[in-house]
């Protein structure tokens, strides 16, 4: 019987067993004893972090009860401890080539879902996941004297709560899985409601792949209609022992009010300062190629420039020559009036704009009708000269369209670019040839990440040097997330032996 033949006959006969039980089918013979009838339980598995029982309602790790999607992680953790790095590495491998192998029906599955970005850029990011660092990014410590030796492990946690954006529901959940499975976790997420049905899709396929592999069960749970309630399950439940948060602000605060150690990817606003030593069009085609990027959904994509008079008409003219459109102040205020809603400020008359989710992530020929403008069908970008104080620069506005304010001179740049990046101290641009002002903005900024004459993406590894993650904490400064990032650091020492000279 052929490879391919003997997997789909396993596949139906679990999943007609499945059925008739409404249970998860059981692991190939190798696999650890992992349901009751090993143990004597009747169906039910002791949770050993809470005293509570698991339901076997959950199916290749999707669950509808916040509790059990975490017991089951919690069981699927300790299947693991028992299976060892081999394990973990053969996870990894199956996430990182079904990601890549399915990126173009899921990419697409994903956008039919959310409605934002681009297709071509969603299946990009789901063909990058390879780029994740696995198990071989733990590597342990070693100090050896006269009095012996010490090693200092990176050990695993157990469950890791995933909170996942909408923005990149998949690629987030996928990368989320690659770090923390490599460091031995197991993982139970809470996706976005409206990015839900793809990452539980891709979550079940994980699993059958990960069963049939190794014989490990729900070694990644997800809540399959998420809510706030669920959210606060998982974070109060016992067997969480830390959080990892990829969204807003109301999610990096609403972690950090659970007491629970949390990990947070926050938002973002990056700005780009662009000086007259550069090659202006080196500078606008990696700007259009960062802000184009899946409609500029990416946290870490640039959302205003700021450039230097001297410079500014250039670089509009390069703008416009690379495949951007400019709007005048006619079309500017007609598209602001539907990105944006103002309300009015208290008391002092400063309304305050926030962004229209129906423009979030949506192509360019959507935003150009709603300014009222004809634009080629491959426009990549929209641009329009704004002031600094402009909603386009001081919102997160996620779209592609890049207002561009000149300044009189690079410290009033650099202090723009800080004003407008609201201290989220997530990700700037520059561009510019000049060492000093590369370094004086680099220090003003203060930023997680710091490009300097490239793309936003990379800073992540994408035409520079680096690794990927689609999770960046910035607020609580752990950087771009790895395997390392979700580990205990354990140290074992040996008292005067085992030195070998
Ligand atoms: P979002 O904040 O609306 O949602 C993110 C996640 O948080 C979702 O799962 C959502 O259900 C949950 N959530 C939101 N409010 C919550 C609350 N009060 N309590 C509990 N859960 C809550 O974000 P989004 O629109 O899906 O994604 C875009 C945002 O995420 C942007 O601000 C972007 O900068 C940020 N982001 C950051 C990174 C990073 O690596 N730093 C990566 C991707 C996205």
């Amino acid at each position: 019987m052929s490879a391919v033949n003997e997997t789909l006959i396993r596949d139906v006969v679990a999943e007609v067993l499945g059925r008739l039980n409404g249970v998860a089918a059981a692991p190939k013979s190798n696999a650890a004893p992992t349901n009751g009838s090993s143990c004597g339980c009747g169906g039910k598995q002791v949770n050993v972090a809470t005293g509570g029982s698991i339901s076997s309602s959950g199916k290749y790790g999707v669950f509808s009860d916040a509790n059990e999607a975490c017991a089951a992680a919690h069981e699927g953790f300790l299947q693991l401890r028992k299976k060892g790095v081999e394990a973990r590495a053969k996870v990894v491998e199956i996430v990182k080539t079904m990601a890549e192998a399915n990126a173009k029906e899921w990419g697409r599955i994903e956008l039919e879902e959310t409605k934002i970005g681009r297709l071509d850029h969603k299946i990009a990011k789901l063909q990058l996941i390879k780029l994740v660092p696995g198990v071989e990014w733990l590597r342990p410590d070693a100090r050896s004297g006269d009095h012996g030796i010490t090693l200092e492990e990176y050990t695993p946690f157990g469950v890791v709560a995933g909170i996942t954006p909408s923005t990149h529901s998949i690629p987030t959940l996928s990368g989320n899985v690659v770090n923390i499975i490599a460091a031995g976790n197991s993982v139970v997420f809470n996706p976005h409601p409206s990015a839900a049905r793809c990452a539980a899709l891709a979550v079940r396929e994980y699993n059958k792949a990960i069963e049939r592999e190794t014989g490990i069960q729900n070694l990644i749970t997800i809540i399959e209609t998420p809510t706030l309630d669920s959210f606060k399950s998982i974070c109060s439940h016992d067997a969480v022992r830390l959080l990892c948060v990829t969204g807003g602000p109301a999610v990096v605060k609403a972690a950090m009010q659970t007491g629970k150690r949390a990990i947070c990817a926050g938002p973002g606003n990056p700005p780009v300062f662009v000086d007259d030593t550069c090659c202006p069009t080196r500078a606008a085609k990696a700007i259009i190629d960062g802000a184009a990027f899946d409609n500029n959904l990416l946290c870490i994509g640039e959302k205003e420039v700021f450039v230097l008079e001297s410079v500014a008409d250039k670089l509009m003219t390069r703008l416009a020559e690379n495949g951007a459109v400019k709007l005048n102040s006619a079309q500017l205020e007609r598209l602001t009036k539907a990105a944006f809603t103002f309300k009015e400020g208290q008391g002092g008359g400063c309304s305050h704009a926030s962004v229209n989710k129906d423009f979030i992530g949506k192509d360019v020929a959507i935003l150009a009708k709603a300014a009222g403008v004809d634009v080629p069908t491959n426009t990549q970008l929209l641009f329009a000269e704004t002031d600094a104080n402009h909603a386009f620069v001081q919102e997160e506005q996620m779209m592609p369209m890049i207002p561009i304010v000149r300044v009189k001179t690079v410290e009033e740049g650099i202090e723009r670019s800080l004003q407008a990046e609201h201290n989220y101290k997530h990700t700037a641009i520059i561009h510019s040839h000049d060492v000093e002002n590369i370094t004086a903005m680099a220090r003003a900024l203060d930023t997680t990440l710091f490009v300097k004459n490239g793309a936003s993406p990379a800073g992540l590894g994408l035409g520079g040097e680096g690794y990927l993650s689609f999770s960046i904490a910035t607020p609580t400064g752990e950087g771009i997330t790895n395997p390392k990032t979700f580990t205990r650091v354990r140290r074992c020492v040996m008292v005067d032996n085992l030195r070998i000279y």
